[in-house]
């Protein structure tokens, strides 16, 4: 299994992950043709892709998935709350699933994680090969908590929120209201909370933290990089940042 960002951010997200020719996608918050364009960029046709798992309704995650799965003709995943927001209940490609119900298919087992975040019924997605390999996604959620640690225990590789820092958040230009909504404990991970939860699913199986949805306005990618850097054990330098406006390379699984 390896897996890769089609750009991370609060203007659009998508996790790309392929194992044995087969893919699929954790968000589509870009329109079908930037998908697309960002899809054969890591050389996958669009014919190798079999489905989308849809987050929540936030636009920077869902506002693709309907054109896209409508043009391939594949289903697409979200739960109830999701869905009903999107108005996909009786959309004939939608699936519909809950916390806790793994999702097989492509030999990929994907298990839908509750996640607190402002959102009517927010996932999060732990997927797993038929090889024994385990990919931690997780964005969008405003803290921490032990079922959370429990579900993304065990990972092979992480691709994880680090929003914000909560001192430039405070002196951002982001206005009183928001600024609580982002901070607030149904908003977005700050880098604390980011590098504390790698620390606590830290094991040596652990090989790849990959940092994303980190915000243009309330963060500083140095800062990101120092923190994660101490709980890796490894240089700033050598710390992956996901980028809003450019694919990422190909994360591999391996032991
Ligand atoms: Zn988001
Ligand atoms: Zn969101």
């Amino acid at each position: 299994m390896k897996y890769a960002s089609l750009g991370s951010g609060s203007r659009g997200n998508a996790t790309l992950i392929e194992h044995q020719q087969h893919c699929v996608l954790i968000d589509c918050g870009f329109s079908r043709k930037v998908t697309l364009q960002r899809m054969a960029q890591l050389d996958i046709d669009p014919a190798q892709l079999k489905a989308v798992w849809v987050t929540h309704e936030h636009s920077d995650h869902a506002k693709g998935v309907q054109g896209l799965c409508e043009a391939l003709d594949i289903p697409f995943y979200a739960s109830f709350g999701t869905a009903r927001k999107m108005e996909w209940l009786e959309h004939p490609l939608w699936h519909c699933i809950r916390a806790e119900q793994v999702v097989t298919l492509a030999g990929l087992s994907v298990t839908p994680v509750t996640v607190p975040h402002d959102a009517q019924e927010p996932l999060q997605y732990v997927i797993s090969s038929d090889d024994g390999y385990k990919l931690g996604v997780l964005s969008d959620l405003g803290s921490l908590t032990p079922h959370i640690v429990e579900q993304y225990t065990g990972c092979h590789a992480l691709q994880i929120e680090a929003n914000h820092d909560p001192q430039l958040l405070q002196v951002g230009p982001y206005p009183p209201s928001l600024r609580a909504r982002v901070a607030g404990n149904f908003g977005h991970l700050n880098n604390q909370q980011c590098a504390e939860l790698v620390a606590r699913v830290s094991w040596p199986g652990l090989k790849k933290v990959t940092a994303g949805h980190i915000s243009e306005k309330n963060n500083d990618r140095n800062r990101v990089r120092a923190l994660l850097a101490s709980v890796l054990n490894c240089l700033p330098p050598d710390v992956e940042l996901l980028e809003q406006d450019t694919v990422s390379d190909w994360y591999q699984l391996a032991l």
